[in-house]
């Protein structure tokens, strides 16, 4: 019945039954391999969004898909009522995994958010003796970490923001890659500040890529301070900014960076999307002792967080990221897939006002308004040319392909870019 069905009537059905909480490019899909996925009528695409970087490991990847299914016909789920079998080894896993101590799972991205905001505040109390509800937590103009009530208290987006309040208070924002507006704000608010949560680069505003120094001098300001660093890294670790982690910054062992020069150690790291390669939501916080042991049993949780089968999806898509070095694949695509669109667009035609980017997590900015039609008008027709990116903010294609990707899918790919941006030039 439902294979009968074409992507006009299935578009409809979303229309007359779904919330309108999303407005979809009018594309269909039924199934995905790797870097290709395909609509109801058959049609393969190259899919440049990776859904907002949750299948860096590409679709279906048969080793996640293989550890899925063994799990699921074992044991799915138990509550943290019990034990099980998988969490602990997880645990371990993922704490040598990123140079971290502990690990508290959660699901979706914003509940790892929540469950961060939650840990740095207890902290706050407890280990700083900050005053009973006085705690301040920073961030960033124009950041992206969630849609739940708190989350969008400190959204600068109108849409995101509007007519959900009353909103949560303790949180105070500063411009992004302003560290002088940072430091200013942990003078003002003084011992009442407990962290700073940022993205490392801000994905959803546009593909940010804040000054080299920043995150680092940040992270330093704070520890200065005994204010926590939290970093947001739901977009941009898992290998996609072409390092393990985006706070590895530009290092490119691509496995274990806390060695490096380079990195940025956090006191508290945010992981979400690409951690289950896409098959199953899967967020995790990861904390160092000190701090992950302010909570206590009752005092947080989820039925689904740690479930045994999230547990064996996620060791398998991080095992994935280092036997295919998905980091240096992503970082030396990304070099040729910039280099390419600077030369022959950015350089070449009017529309486009540059590309920026790390690794594979790429934006594109059409010169026109953000109110304009034009990268709403570009995707559409890159969809005809059987290529999915989507339009942030108006004016911004992003593109980030799952990070499996080959030279050569990559060059056919960045063919059909440049030709159909160049079909718009007036
Ligand atoms: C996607 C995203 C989130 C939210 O994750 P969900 O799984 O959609 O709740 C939070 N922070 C960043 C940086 C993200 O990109």
């Amino acid at each position: 019945m439902q294979d009968q069905l074409s992507s006009a009537d299935l578009m409809a059905l979303e229309n007359e039954y779904g919330a309108h909480n999303y407005h979809p490019l009018p594309v269909v899909l039924a199934k995905g391999e790797g870097v290709y996925v395909w609509d109801v009528e058959g049609k393969r695409y190259y899919d440049f969004l990776s859904a907002y970087s949750a299948v860096n490991q590409g679709h279906s990847h048969p080793k996640i898909v293989a550890a899925m299914m063994e799990q699921a016909n074992t044991l799915a789920l138990t509550s943290r009522a019990f034990y099980n079998d998988r969490l602990g080894v997880y645990e371990k896993t993922l704490s040598e995994y990123f140079g971290m101590d502990k690990v508290l799972p959660m699901n979706s991205g914003a509940e790892a958010v929540e469950t961060a905001i939650k840990l740095c505040r207890k902290w706050g109390y407890e280990k700083k003796q900050i005053p009973a509800n006085q705690a301040i937590i920073i961030v960033c103009g124009q950041n992206f970490h969630g849609r739940t009530t708190t989350i969008i208290s400190f959204s600068s987006d109108p849409d995101a923001k509007g007519q959900f309040g009353p909103y949560t208070p303790g949180f105070v924002s500063v411009p992004y890659n302003d560290l002088g507006a940072l430091e200013a704000a942990l003078e003002e608010y003084g011992d009442r500040v407990a962290g700073f949560l940022v993205e490392p680069i801000q994905g959803e505003a546009g593909v940010f890529v804040p000054d080299e120094d920043f995150i680092p001098k940040a992270a330093a300001a704070c520890k200065q301070r005994n204010v926590l660093f939290i970093a947001d890294e739901i977009q941009t670790g898992i290998a996609r900014t072409g390092s393990l982690l985006r706070i590895c910054g530009d290092c490119s062992c691509g496995g274990h960076c806390e060695k490096q020069e380079t990195y940025t150690q956090p006191d508290i790291l945010i992981l979400g999307k690409a951690i289950s390669g896409g098959l199953y939501p899967v967020s995790a916080v990861l904390a160092k002792k000190e701090i992950m042991d302010v909570i206590q049993p009752g005092q947080h949780g989820s039925t689904f967080g740690g479930n045994p089968l999230a547990c064996a999806v996620a060791m398998a898509a991080l095992e994935v990221v280092k036997e295919e070095k998905l980091a240096q694949n992503a970082r030396a695509l990304g070099q040729r897939f910039r280099d390419r669109i600077q030369a022959e667009l950015v350089e070449q035609s009017e529309l486009v006002s540059l590309v920026r980017g790390k690794g594979l997590l790429n934006a594109v900015v059409i010169n026109d308004s953000p109110d304009s039609k034009t990268a709403w008008n570009i995707c559409v027709k890159l969809a005809e040319n059987g290529l999915l990116a989507k339009p942030t903010h108006g004016n911004i294609i992003r593109f980030a392909p799952p990070l499996v990707m080959t030279v050569e899918q990559l060059d056919e790919c960045c063919n059909i870019i440049i030709a159909t941006i160049k079909s718009f030039e007036a």
